[in-house]
């Protein structure tokens, strides 16, 4: 379901766009009471039979969300960027992480091409319990028109990959456009030279279309202009042929713009898209740009550890800081186990929980994991803030079922909560056996266990 943040009018607001006649037509007795109704969407507008259409339109302009949401893709692989509300994520989480893509050039052969769609393919990442997955390919025009369709129709047969159409050429991206149908592919970019006739192939597929521009006033004239011709899912394309500090300015200047100003011309998502650089460059400024606050940033390196150092940071910011990522409480059995089976606890924090089940996993002892529910909390914290006590281990326990599991009666808990082994021992009944610090000692601990 498309899911869009509104910006909230007061009546005042709306008031302002009213006729002020105190007609009473509505059932309202003032235009300021059928205003106030309307902020509360309790009344709908064309109660009014006198709002004019520049008014209507101004209210419906304010009601769009700050930062325009731009879907790529179809159904079966739809990539929402945009839709921002604030400018800091402890302000309120950020909607929609940055879609990842990389740039194939159709100067590779078809084999090449299918190499390295299968590399990119396979590039995914399981971590805290998320699968972590890029999500477009842009195929970039070097030669004729005729080679550049045939790779867009190779990739887009072969992949499900969200696709980015990167050529200057309209005839090009018109057959392009025609063969896609309904993949809704990015066209990838208008400029001062042909927005107009770039707008209208946008809107005529409607196709999301990126604007690139040699400076942000000129931006808000293009982002007006393609609008004027029709296109409505504008993406901003920013040079980022320039020193860092430049290029991460006017990412912050666009959505400062368009979310404390309220500029429309500037409220749309951003993407950046990388040149050749060196492999750590290209990953440095690509998390740069992930971070403040690129909606679509387009790689042409593909190394496994470069991606999954992109994936790892986008999945850190666009998680809610507020909630941290938690996994359910209860008993997780970790590989064939049996009565004689070593019992761990720790937290239901995810990152906690999945470091612990990582090295159980690498020790190839089957065991048990009770994992606490400390709302998110790792271990330290948990235990400083009171949720990761003896009674409610003790308590988890009992719900687990794991007494029904297991013969013995010894419960390995985190070195860090060494203290608490007395009373734990007191309040459940069982042994208490105090495992690593470090989830890195639990290979070693669980194998000189005896
Ligand atoms: Fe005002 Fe329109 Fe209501 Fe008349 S009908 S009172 S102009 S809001």
């Amino acid at each position: 379901m498309l899911v869009t943040k509104r910006m909230a009018l007061s009546g005042l607001d709306i008031y302002k766009l009213l006729p002020k006649t105190n007609c009473r037509e509505c059932g309202f007795p003032t235009c300021l009471a059928f205003a106030l109704s309307l902020a509360k969407k309790v009344v709908s507008l064309e109660k009014c039979p006198y709002v004019s259409e520049k008014a209507k339109e101004a209210l419906e302009a304010q009601a769009q969300p700050p930062i325009r949401l731009v879907l790529v893709g179809d159904d079966k692989n739809r990539i929402e960027v945009g839709n921002e509300t604030v400018m800091f994520r402890h302000e309120e989480k950020f909607h929609h992480p940055t879609a990842i893509g990389f740039i194939i050039e159709d100067s590779l052969t078809n084999e090449e091409i299918k190499q390295r769609l299968d590399k990119i393919t396979r590039l995914q990442f399981e971590r805290v319990g998320q699968l972590l997955k890029t999500d477009l390919i842009a195929i970039k025009q070097t030669r004729d028109a005729k080679r550049w369709l045939e790779a867009v129709n190779l990739i887009s047969g072969l992949s499900g990959f969200g696709i980015v159409l990167i050529s200057e050429d309209s005839s090009a991206q018109l057959a392009a456009l025609e063969s896609l149908a309904k993949k809704r592919p990015l066209i990838y970019a208008a400029t001062d030279k042909n927005i107009l006739e770039f707008s209208r192939l946008a809107k005529e597929h409607n196709a999301p279309l990126a604007i690139r521009f040699k400076s942000m006033d000129d931006l808000s004239e293009l982002t007006k202009k393609a609008k004027e011709a029709g296109a409505c899912d504008i993406v901003i394309d920013l040079n980022t042929e320039r020193h860092n500090q430049e290029v991460l300015w006017e990412l912050t200047q666009v959505r400062r713009q368009a979310l404390k100003k309220a500029n429309r011309s500037l409220g749309y998502p951003v993407i950046t898209v990388m040149n050749r650089l060196n492999s750590y460059e290209e990953v440095i400024k690509a998390g740069d740009y992930i971070a403040k606050y690129s909606g679509i940033v387009l790689l042409n390196g593909f190394e496994e550890w470069a991606v999954l150092a992109l994936l790892t940071l986008r999945q850190n910011i666009y998680t809610d800081p507020q909630r941290p990522l938690q996994i359910e409480s209860k008993l997780y059995p970790v590989g064939n186990t049996t009565e004689a089976s070593p019992v761990l606890v720790t937290t239901n924090f995810s990152l906690t929980y999945y470091t612990v089940l990582g090295e159980v996993e690498a020790s190839k002892i089957a065991s048990n994991i009770l994992s606490v529910n400390t709302e998110g909390m790792s271990v330290l914290t948990a235990w400083a803030a009171e949720k990761f006590t003896p009674d409610k281990i003790a308590e988890s326990l009992k719900k687990s079922g794991v007494e029904e599991k297991v013969k013995h009666r010894n419960l390995i808990i985190p070195g860090y909560v060494a203290v608490m082994s007395g009373d734990l021992e007191e309040k459940s009944g069982w042994k208490i056996i105090v495992g690593p610090k470090e989830a890195a000692g639990i290979p070693s601990f669980l194998k000189n266990l005896g």
